[in-house]
């Protein structure tokens, strides 16, 4: 047990992303109208600072939402935290509204992301990983208790331990490289990929490929065409090209505050159709801008007669072998059985994401979780994971609930809502039990 083993809050967000960010947004706003005293939180990050998806912030890259569905607006248009008001302050809403564009690029979403978290830098540590969560040994399952969460400091590898009443994950999608490809310094995962590429000589780079069908591979591709003009930019797709994403206003729908309630009501057909019909507006597809930016590109090249952007469709990676400096990749054409090696300096998968996964966190406290015939975790419509009655605490996911709240689960589009949702669940659950507010929000103040 150490110092801080007796801090007790009533929320304690596991990651700072946008998500938990938008959460501390939510608990703030709803303080005013909470009469019995304001939710104490406190927020664990393990980056040394707040970042949303940095290596993957390149010039043109554009969001995939509006701008009004920010950290607050759709659940309080009236919030300070909104991305209007963030231009406000910026002295840039009248420029951005003559801009005439509803989707700003990353970078500037990104400055609006750092400008709310600056309202709640007192609550945050960074530098701190939580490595677990568990049951208080003091707990009496059934009757009363709280969580402990452990939390390992970046640099020092201090732990230190948080008492909870309740606790949100919020840990991120998880980067999918395919099986039996490992990274290094010449090999790397979109996730990584603006740190690994400023590592590198560029000029050491003549021969690049990318792996991958989706909106990050489609950016890199296009980001390295610009950035290294010396060098063969090769596109390695799995299916005849990039498809778009359907950003139509019907189609999107599916992410509408109110496609959770079909979703979580709906039977198994309901949420089957939902993949179905819906899956190309967020999976494995692009922008539209972008795919034809790119073939404009291809085609530019032809007529010239200089070409140096391959798209290999069709073709998956079957094995990469390295030596030295050597990267040789071996592509499979689905055409035929074929396999056809490449030679290139660097290789990038943008082979997507996994779901976010809880249970390593969770550790023994998985035994209270209840889960579906289909072996996943079952979810309250708050967001909080069904449990045994011996588990006395809150245990809620901001992610990693697609199968029971579908498509929006890890995206921005619902982040102000979902987030509000989660607040007032434990804010009510908290008034249902008669506590008693503990430590104020400023005690929460920790660097890690
Ligand atoms: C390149 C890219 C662009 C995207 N653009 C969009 C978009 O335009 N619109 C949209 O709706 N969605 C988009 N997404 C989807 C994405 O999931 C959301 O944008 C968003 O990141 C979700 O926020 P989050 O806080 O849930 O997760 P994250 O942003 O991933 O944040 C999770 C945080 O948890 C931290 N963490 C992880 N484990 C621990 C631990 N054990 N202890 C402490 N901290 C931990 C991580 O360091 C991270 O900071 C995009 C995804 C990518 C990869």
């Amino acid at each position: 047990m150490d110092a801080y083993a007796r801090e007790m809050y009533d929320v304690v967000g596991i990651g700072f992303g946008p998500s938990n960010l938008s959460l501390a947004i939510a608990l703030e706003e709803h303080e005013a109208n909470v009469s019995a005293g304001p939710i104490s939180a406190a927020f664990f990050e393990r980056q040394p600072s707040f970042g949303w998806h940095r290596n993957m912030l390149l010039p043109s890259a554009t969001m995939q939402i509006s701008f009004l569905k920010d950290l607050a607006t759709f659940r309080n248009p009236v919030s300070r935290y909104s991305f209007i008001a963030y231009l406000h302050t910026s002295g840039r809403l009248v420029q951005f509204v003559n801009n005439q564009n509803f989707f700003p690029t990353r970078q500037e979403f990104h400055q609006y992301l750092e400008w709310a978290e600056s309202n709640f830098s007192d609550r945050v540590s960074y530098g701190s990983e939580v490595t677990a969560i568990r049951l208080a040994p003091e707990s009496v399952p059934g009757e009363s208790g709280h969580l402990q969460v452990e939390v390992r400091q970046g640099i020092t590898g201090v732990r230190r331990t948080v008492d909870a009443r309740n606790v949100v994950i919020s840990t991120g999608l998880v980067p999918r490289m395919p099986s039996g490809v490992e990274r290094d310094d010449r090999v790397w995962h979109s996730s990584e990929f603006l740190q690994k590429y400023r590592q590198i000589e560029t000029h050491d780079l003549k021969r690049v490929a990318v792996v991958g069908a989706g909106q990050s591979a489609a950016e890199i591709t296009r980001f390295l065409h610009d950035a290294l003009p010396h060098a063969r930019v090769y596109a390695v797709i799995p299916s005849y090209g990039y498809s778009v994403a359907d950003d139509t206003p019907f189609a999107n729908q599916v992410f509408d505050p109110a496609a959770v309630d079909d979703y979580y009501f709906g039977t198994e057909q309901t949420r089957e159709a939902f993949w179905r019909y819906h899956k190309n507006t967020n999976y494995s597809v692009v922008d539209d801008e972008i795919i034809r930016d790119l073939h404009r590109r291809s085609y530019d090249e032809d007529v010239r007669n200089d070409r140096r952007l391959y798209f290999l469709n069709l073709t998956r990676v079957r094995d990469v072998q390295r030596a030295g400096t050597e990267l040789r990749v071996r592509l499979h054409s689905l055409l035929d059985t074929e396999s056809e090696p490449l030679d290139v300096d660097a290789l990038v998968f943008a082979t997507g994401y996994d779901t976010m996964q809880p249970t390593g966190l969770l550790g023994d406290l998985d035994r209270y979780c209840l889960r579906d015939e289909a072996g996943r975790y079952r979810a309250e419509r708050d967001y909080r994971l069904v449990t045994t009655p011996e588990l006395p605490c809150g245990i809620y996911l901001q992610g990693g609930t697609e199968h029971t709240h579908g498509l929006t689960s890890s995206l921005l589009s619902n982040v102000a809502v979902r987030s509000g949702e989660i607040a007032d669940s434990i804010i009510h659950r908290r008034a249902g039990q008669g506590l008693e507010p503990v430590v104020s929000l400023d005690a929460a103040a920790r660097t890690g």
